[in-house]
């Protein structure tokens, strides 16, 4: 046997041993009863309540996205038909962009094929255009920022502790005092639903000279007066150099973006890879985008219906005495604390109740802190919310105890 199918068998077998080996779950959405979705498993067919899907705000199912998606489909296609050089840019692609740099109250924006690539292809054009970048990068911010960062690379590297300001502080203070220094962080970290102190972050940043890139991918479209996210709700989106979104989670649909001032733009469209050699977003994508970015813009009602859902849920949650995180945002996390019981919970509550709660297990999260993610939106009524704290009652509290919980 070739040498990589050897070590295909051995890692897949190490990863199976850990409890950690992934299974999809085949879920089709009922878009017009979203956040119902038909599982076939074992042979049956069936509808699921889906309590982790991150498009957060129901948006990919709304009608007026819909609608704005076939039209442009319709009328343009289903593809771009070549990168944004090579005839993939249209009227749309133009309009989302000035949208979003409207959002954000910035000169432009670039958008990517997703959150991702936006993250990894800004990153590592910004710190591949100098010789002596110093990066400041939080300890949990995402792998598209991480490999962004890598592949700046002659940049110097420094991890500061999460959100610790005094371990910023401490990397700044030590770096040479003329190098062009960058801090890279989220406002909303995903996984523990915590939000990073934006405003003292652009304290240190102006103190040390230094520029800023924000991922807001788990915030935009749900966070400030018209879903700029926690930079416009924190008055401090015009001290951020680099805001960088999706369009696939608050905005429902799919792409990614980055928005800063109009020279740093025309740089990374001239150079980024990733923004260069790939086809551009399709137009019906990019048209449910709009209409999706437009409505969030216009209307606070979405938002203010997912901070009411989800405070509800960790609400019940605690009343049931069950393990819930403490989280900031609109993400609730019910700690479970080991692979296979994550997995065997998640599987529990398909099979037995018809519900499904993503688990997230390592290395997505550090070991022994594995949990099911709950990301309750408009659409999710209290009694789903009471039906599925009964479920998890059953699962989590007949049971021998939660380790780690
Ligand atoms: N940044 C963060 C913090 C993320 O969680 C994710 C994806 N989950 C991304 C970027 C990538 O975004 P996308 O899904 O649009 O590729």
């Amino acid at each position: 046997m070739h040498k990589f199918l050897v070590k295909c068998d051995e890692a897949l077998k190490e990863i199976s041993a850990q409890g950690r080996y992934r299974r999809f779950v085949a879920l089709e959405k009922l878009a017009d009863r979203f956040p119902y979705y038909s599982v076939t498993m074992e042979g049956r067919t069936r509808d699921i309540l889906v309590w982790s899907s991150n498009d957060y705000l129901a948006m990919g199912t709304d009608p007026v996205v819909i609608e704005a998606s076939i039209e442009a489909a319709r009328r343009m296609g289903a593809g771009a038909g070549g990168t944004r050089n090579i005839a993939g840019s249209s009227p749309l692609h133009v309009a989302l962009e000035e949208e979003l740099a409207d959002l954000h109250g910035k000169d432009a924006a670039l958008l990517f094929t997703s959150g991702y690539v936006s993250n990894q292809a800004t990153l590592s054009a910004i710190l591949n255009s100098l010789p002596d970048w110093h990066v400041f990068s939080d300890a949990q911010n995402h792998n598209s920022m991480i490999v962004g960062i890598k592949d700046g690379r002659k940049a110097s590297v420094h991890v500061f502790k999460h959100n610790d300001m005094a371990d910023l502080e401490r990397l700044l203070a030590a770096a040479p005092a003329d190098a062009p220094k960058l801090i890279a962080f989220e406002s909303v970290y995903s996984m523990d639903g915590d939000i990073a102190p934006l405003k003292e972050i652009c304290d240190l940043a102006d103190r040390y000279n230094a520029l800023t890139y924000l991922d807001e991918v788990h915030a935009v479209g749900m966070y400030g007066a018209h879903g700029g996210g926690v930079s416009e709700r924190d008055g401090v989106a015009h001290r951020i150099t680099i805001i960088e979104g999706t369009l696939a989670k608050g905005f429902g649909c799919h792409g990614g973006y980055v928005t800063g001032d109009f020279k740093v733009l025309d740089y990374i469209r001239s150079v980024a890879a990733g923004f260069i050699f790939t086809t551009a977003l399709p137009p019906p994508t990019v048209a449910a985008a709009l209409a999706s970015v437009r409505m969030l813009k216009a209307d606070s009602a979405r938002r203010a219906l997912l901070f009411d859902r989800a405070e509800t849920l960790k609400a019940k949650f605690r009343a049931a005495g069950l393990p819930v995180m403490a989280s900031s945002s609109h993400i609730v996390p019910l700690m479970i604390g080991d692979a296979a019981k994550a997995t065997q919970v998640s599987m529990r509550l398909i099979r037995e109740f018809g519900m499904y709660a993503t688990p997230i297990n390592y290395p997505t999260v550090p070991q022994g802190t594995e949990r099911l993610r709950f990301t309750p939106g408009p659409k999710h009524s209290d009694a789903m919310m009471d039906e599925l704290v009964g479920a998890l009652q059953k699962i989590l509290l007949s049971e021998p105890a939660v380790t780690g919980a």
